[in-house]
């Protein structure tokens, strides 16, 4: 199977069908869209449609040249992934190198280069001399989440290409197939998705489902927890693997108890397998606290984002919401 192993970018997977039996098949491509919404999977069954011996133009899974680059092996593709927190010029500089030997075998080379954003400025500059003289034969697939986190320069010489987020039908039939996760933790997966396929969810849903609902019991216990045991919870939400989802988890809750508080759907609810939870809180919390409470866990956010000492950010935001919580009257 080639593009037609695609879920839920139909628009995409048809502009570059047509790109491709148009014969305009440009030098280099710019795939745009939030991360986990497929760019890099499609950006590989293009490279099976480019070069497919059985159906080009569309790929056919089971040809030499299809199952070489599915399993990575494929002397003329290569994808080149940041080396930590950026793409270096190291890593450049030997693309450019490679990119002056003629294809191996390939009708079309493809390299994918994932998340361009993270070309460091002196990887970026070198990039784009790359851009401005292409190689024959070769396409070039940048992939990034936006593209004014690109010099104007190489998002110029691309031909754009948009991703749009999954729908909650699309991502379940991907976790499906991926089959790691049960239903309880599926069903979590899908409501904290986003419209995307989240490693961490893939990996971890079912320690994340804990951690939100210790989280949950905590917040709703808030008035009687001592400091000591707030301390606690605090160290370890506060870790590299946890304060993120944690954060999230507060933003979705207050979110989620202002739209119940505001009549809306249950539907929409992030945290509907906990609804009961939910309608409790709300006969406790009127929708302009949770609204205040949803305004505090945000610019905690923004804080931790800019590195400020987590544990000390979480147990300050702690401290506004138990305020919020007990204060009398709120207008
Ligand atoms: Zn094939």
């Amino acid at each position: 199977m080639g593009f037609e192993r695609i879920k839920g970018q139909e628009t995409a997977v048809e502009r570059l069908r047509a790109v491709i039996a148009h014969e305009r098949v440009p030098s280099a491509m710019l795939f745009l869209g939030p991360h986990g919404v497929g760019k890099s999977t499609v950006a590989l069954e293009l490279a099976k449609a480019l070069n497919c011996l059985e159906a080009p133009g569309e790929g056919c899974g089971a040809c030499p040249s299809c199952r070489k680059i599915a399993a990575g092996v494929h002397g003329d593709m290569d994808t080149i992934a940041p080396d930590g927190q950026f793409i270096k010029i190291d890593q450049v500089r030997a693309l450019a190198d490679r990119l002056g030997l003629i294809p191996f075998d390939a009708r079309k080379r493809v390299i994918v280069l994932r998340e361009a954003e993270r070309l460091n400025p002196a990887a970026a500059n070198a990039f784009l001399k790359t851009l401005e003289e292409p190689p024959e034969d070769t396409l070039l697939v940048l992939t990034a989440t936006s593209a004014s986190l690109l010099l104007e320069t190489i998002v110029s010489r691309c031909m754009p290409l948009r991703f749009t987020p999954l729908g909650a039908e699309t991502v379940r039939a991907i976790l499906v197939e991926e089959g790691k996760l049960s239903e309880a933790e599926l069903d979590f997966a899908v409501r904290h998705s986003q419209g995307r396929i989240r490693a961490e969810l893939l990996r971890g849903a079912g320690r994340l489902m804990v951690l939100r609902d210790e989280l949950l019991h905590a917040l709703e216990a808030m008035d009687r927890l001592t400091f000591d045991r707030v301390s606690e919870h605090v160290q370890k939400w506060s870790g590299a693997d946890e304060w993120a989802f944690v954060l999230e988890c507060m933003e979705t809750w207050y979110h989620d108890l202002g739209l119940l508080g505001a009549g809306g759907p249950e539907e929409r609810l992030v945290n509907g397998d906990r609804a009961e939870a939910l309608r409790r809180w709300g006969r406790r919390v009127p929708p302009a606290r949770a609204e205040a409470c949803y305004r505090e866990v945000l610019s905690a956010r923004d804080g931790m984002l800019l590195n400020v000492i987590r544990p000390l950010a979480l147990e300050s935001l702690w401290i506004s919401l138990r305020q919020i919580a007990l204060q009398p009257e709120y207008p």
